[in-house]
């Protein structure tokens, strides 16, 4: 497939690229899936209409399945719940309302006859349990983020065709995502083109009224990296973000693994919402990620953590993966072993391109490894392989962050076991380079053999293997850092650090209504067990606004809204100093020139 670039600039800085594809479909004569999303009406219920149009079923029952699980989510979703009044219009003239037979799960009589299916597709906003850049929402703050697989079914007799989703939309919006996309103006809708469902769903969409500072792009030397807010409720610049992740993006691309990956276009979506939640983090796709965030407190951090990790995706799982993941059943799917790659090798290597970015030193790269590894044995995993493949059970799932912090450190002992043996040559990108060039030209490797593959090529990874990854019984951070000749020191002097606070030990959010905090002092002084706080400074309490509570200016007087019993109350929070106590740590490192060491501090491999 060979693709042109095209440049048309739409609203100010705003840019969208039209890209001229020969869709598989004109080559080999499949029928295209026609999906029709109105986002031109005004948004009641929180749901919006689509239909699909030219079905093409060849046989008389067919099923429309929405996915139960989607690539990077590590838990079931159920997206068939969003969706409500199907109905099917047969070539006859009738028209038949459905229900799922399951869960997700739609099936179609005399599928051939049937011209349109028509139905509503909620916001999952209101799913507190979902995880948000996983799914859709309209029109909140004027943005529309959509996440096809929330929005349009698969069936397994066409979703390898071609899709064309047409968008409606009013004349003020416009969209950023990484597939090609075409405006038609005069008509307020755009074209969405993807090659089959799989590339489909791994491409979101913002919409909003974008204003000037809501866009902006990098150009790399192979591609583009769009980055877009929508809602930019707390007003950031999005050329702040580009000047915050500009250096990693600087060090990947010297990078020979990253820069033959990255191509054309990639796109950074961000969204915010005022809401509390804790399902607020990012999501990776081939070409785009997707960040909401509740608030920007500890912002540029939150920018090093996820944009690094999500950004290195792109070498695994979607360059290097098993071929359980390429073949992913998304209602019944059979889950890779090897997400210690997937996500641990990614949070390493995101680590350490943060520091070769020098976004964080030498001392911070070495002590969010020994929190790493301080997770990874209070989760105490006994096998990282079995843990991947059984994700979806219970007790994982109350325990999967530990796939990152386990993940990641498991990462730093195989980099050392490279560069150790290698004499300082290789590194943990190496062994990466090699897996790469043996799996398939897409990536893809066999689910059962990579260890093997791999143990042949290099047999010191044989016993890490065995012992750290098919059972987990080895850690020897430790042990590492003396060989390394690292180790962590404390200043014999002690400092102190003084700050002022209201005294707020814990909050709860009970939003929109108000929070409930803890305040032993206030608490005791009220004679109630919980403060339930409505409004602060006579205005009701918003999640942003609670961080009032959280970091108070030396003289800052508060008046909060209080309720007891069935009594409103309004006192005044004044702050008081309090300090700590620390000693200092910092990192010795007792030669320079260590070959090893200056390896794993190393990210990539050169061009
Ligand atoms: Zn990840």
């Amino acid at each position: 497939m060979k693709q042109s670039l095209l440049m048309k600039p739409i609203t100010g800085l705003f840019i969208v690229f039209l890209f001229q594809i020969i869709l598989a479909s004109s080559i080999f004569g499949q029928a295209t899936n026609n999906v029709v999303i109105d986002l031109s009406k005004e948004i009641t219920n929180d749901k919006i209409q689509v239909e699909i149009h030219d079905l093409n079923f060849k046989k008389n029952r067919d099923t429309l399945f929405f996915p139960a699980v989607v690539l990077g989510m590590y838990e079931e979703n159920n997206f068939g719940q969003y969706i409500d009044e199907i109905k099917v219009s047969y070539v006859n003239g009738d028209i038949k309302t459905i229900k799922s037979t399951k869960q997700n799960l739609f099936i179609l009589k005399d599928a051939a006859e049937v011209t349109k299916v028509s139905y509503w597709a909620k916001s999952t906003i209101n799913n507190k349990s979902l995880f948000l850049p996983a799914g859709s929402f309209f029109e909140q703050h004027g943005a529309f983020l959509l996440n096809f697989h929330s929005l349009v079914p698969y069936s397994k007799s066409t979703m390898n065709n071609s899709y064309k989703i047409t968008i409606k939309r009013n004349n003020e919006i416009t969209a950023v995502g990484a597939l090609p996309i075409k405006s038609i103006e005069e008509e307020d809708k755009d074209i969405i083109t993807a090659a089959d469902y799989h590339e489909l769903i791994d491409s979101p969409f913002l919409y909003s009224k974008f204003k000037a500072k809501d866009t902006t792009s990098i150009r790399l030397k192979h591609g583009i990296i769009q980055i877009a807010i929508a809602p930019n409720i707390y007003n950031l610049d999005a050329e702040y973000i580009k000047k915050t992740i500009a250096p990693v993006l600087n060090v990947l691309e010297k990078d020979s693994l990253f820069s033959t990956l990255f191509e054309d276009k990639y796109c950074l979506l961000f969204g915010f919402t005022d809401e509390y939640s804790h399902n607020t983090g990012a999501l990776e796709h081939n070409k785009s990620s997707v960040y909401i965030f509740n608030d920007t407190n500890d912002f540029d951090n939150k920018l090093k953590e996820f944009v690094a990790h999500e950004i290195l995706h792109i070498l695994t799982p979607l360059n290097l993966r098993s071929e359980r993941i390429d073949a992913f059943d998304f209602n019944s799917p059979l889950f890779s072993k090897h997400l210690w790659l997937y996500e641990g090798v990614t949070e390493y290597l995101a680590m350490k391109a943060n520091m070769n970015a020098k976004l964080i030193d030498t001392l911070q790269f070495f002590k969010q490894l020994r929190m790493n590894y301080n997770y990874g044995k209070e989760s105490n995993i006994k096998s990282l392989t079995q843990f991947s493949e059984n994700i979806l059970d219970k007790r994982h799932q109350e325990n999967y962050g530990a796939i990152y912090t386990q993940g990641a450190i498991t990462a730093f002992y195989l980099d050392y076991l490279f560069a150790k043996e290698s004499g300082g040559e290789l590194g943990i990108s190496d062994l990466l380079a090699y897996a790469m060039k043996s799996a398939s030209t897409d990536g893809v490797f066999n689910e059962e053999t990579f260890f093997q593959d791999l143990e042949d090529e290099f047999p010191i990874v044989k016993d890490f293997f065995e012992n750290m990854i098919i059972s987990s019984n080895k850690s020897p951070f430790h042990d590492y850092l003396n060989q390394l000749g690292v180790s962590f020191k404390k200043d014999t002097i002690q400092r102190s650090k003084t700050y002022f606070t209201y005294g707020l030990r814990r909050i709860d959010y009970r939003l929109p209504k108000y929070i409930v905090i803890k305040n032993q002092e206030l608490n005791d002084s009220l004679g109630i067990k919980k403060l339930k706080i409505h409004k602060i400074n006579g205005k009701t309490v918003k999640y942003a606004d609670s961080w009032k509570l959280f970091s108070p200016k030396s003289n800052e007087v508060l008046k909060i809204k209080i309720k007891k019993g069935f009594k409103f109350k309004t006192i005044e929070i004044s702050p008081f100093k309090r300090s700590y106590h620390y000693y200092p740590e910092h990192l010795k490192i007792d030669d320079l020139e260590n070959n090893i060491l200056n390896r794993i501090l190393k990210f990539g491999i050169e061009q």
